[in-house]
């Protein structure tokens, strides 16, 4: 069945989530397909940072940290993200980025299991995931092993060896969705414990932590939870382990009394000992509003529209470049795959430039992946359409070639 502009816009007519765009800043004259990179501005953010910085900041000052409530913000936006991921209100903080979560927490595990001596994660995983557990190896002497295992060899390569299971949910390239019920049972049938990256996953589909039965988990503030760039990130510990969890980043806010101003360090009970030093409240006051939009909409309409969206994407991509012009990196089947859809080209890097001059924003994964993401609250379904359209005639006339195309940036 050919797909017609016209078919999309009636979709948009009936879409229940379509008044959220307006809660959005979209930059005129733009297609932003790159939502799970870095989300959009939510229009509340400016006026709360504005608030922020004048009021709080610039006339309550120190005494901000009592009066504008700063710092309980870590423990008020995790109990908001907690409702997105499955979570209890008081399993959730907000702290530095993904990548230093991510230390924390397998520190806490490991410690959880002497004795065993493996790591066990995926080749591909996210860099920033794989680094951090090379540098927690190389800290603990090698006493501790990354081991990482294909996909599909992940249930057999679980054994009494493995100390923490660490995947990314939904995979940054790939949009691979792991089955995290399944395997975090797997884990624990051989005495493991799980850490999940919800990078991709937290604001894009239904998580459900608890009901999956994870022990800990992090995701980034700033894709689809729309906080900003360089947004805190969250993490997760779930109850059950709270009063064993050590996190060896033991700073000050995360002492059980950081005004006590005691000599030796002392954790706080539950969450809070996971935060290290003082909260960004710039980056907090921003994402709690990222994530408060994020918080009216439903999740399962939210995934419904991303998985049609990824299906008629790949469908008009077919339709108006070809069936041979790019490969597909992600799966075909929409209910193993996140909320965005890689293609490949050799020429990857220069397409998403050209597409990028002509105010399509997607961005490149190297070594040839074009990635596209889909964001419900704020993309409508003819937005597809005028973004293949654009890619098809890049395609079609070669534009892609030219050499203000070619020169690779910082960023990608
Ligand atoms: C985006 C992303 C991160 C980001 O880590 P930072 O520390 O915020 O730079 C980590 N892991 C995954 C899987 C990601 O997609």
């Amino acid at each position: 069945m050919t797909i017609t502009r016209a078919m999309l816009e009636t979709l948009d007519r009936d879409d229940m989530l379509a008044p959220f765009r307006a809660e959005f800043d979209l930059p005129p004259d733009t297609i932003y397909l790159d939502g799970n990179s870095l989300g959009v501005l939510p229009v509340a953010a400016k006026a709360r940072l504005r608030r922020v910085v004048e009021d709080e900041w610039g006339r309550g000052l120190i005494r901000s940290w009592n009066d504008a409530g700063w710092i309980d913000l870590p423990s008020r936006v995790g109990g908001m993200i907690a409702g997105l991921v499955g979570a209890a209100a008081d399993e959730v903080t907000v702290a530095d980025s993904t990548s230093v979560n991510l230390f924390k927490l397998a520190a806490a595990a490991v410690r959880m299991r002497p004795g065993r001596r493996v790591i066990l994660s995926e080749p591909g995983n996210f860099p920033t995931d794989l680094y951090m557990l090379q540098g927690l190896s190389g800290l603990l002497g090698g006493a501790i092993e990354l081991r990482t295992v294909p996909a599909d060899a992940m249930a057999d390569a679980l054994t009494d060896e493995v100390a923490l299971l660490l995947l990314t949910q939904v995979h940054y390239k790939t949009g691979h969705v792991h089955d995290m019920a399944a395997l975090t049972a797997r884990a624990h049938a051989v005495g493991a414990l799980t850490l999940w990256d919800l990078s991709h996953s937290a604001g894009a589909l239904a998580v459900d932590l608890n009901g999956a039965g994870v022990d800990f988990a992090v995701g980034c503030g700033y894709k689809y939870l729309n906080g900003g760039p360089g947004a805190p990130a969250f993490l997760f510990v779930a109850r059950r382990h709270q009063d064993q969890a050590v996190q060896p980043l033991s700073g000050w806010m995360g002492h059980a009394a950081p005004f006590a101003f005691g000599d030796d360090y002392r954790p706080a009970p539950g969450i809070r000992r996971h935060l290290c030093g003082t909260p960004p409240i710039l980056g907090l006051s921003a994402l709690e509003e990222g994530v408060a939009v994020m918080a009216r909409a439903d999740m399962g309409r939210i995934r419904e529209k991303s998985s049609r969206m990824g299906d008629l994407f790949l469908a008009l991509v077919e339709q108006m470049c070809g069936p041979d012009c790019f490969g597909v990196i992600s799966p075909r089947d929409a209910r193993i795959r996140g909320s965005h859809v890689s293609l490949s080209h050799p020429d990857g890097y220069a397409i998403m430039q050209a597409l990028i001059a002509r105010g399509v924003i997607g961005d490149f994964r190297a070594p040839d992946a074009l990635r596209f993401g889909f964001t419900p609250l704020y993309l409508r379904h003819a937005d597809l359409w005028d973004a293949v359209a654009h890619l098809a005639d890049i395609m079609r006339t070669g534009e892609y070639r030219q050499e203000r195309f070619q020169t690779k940036t910082a960023v990608t």
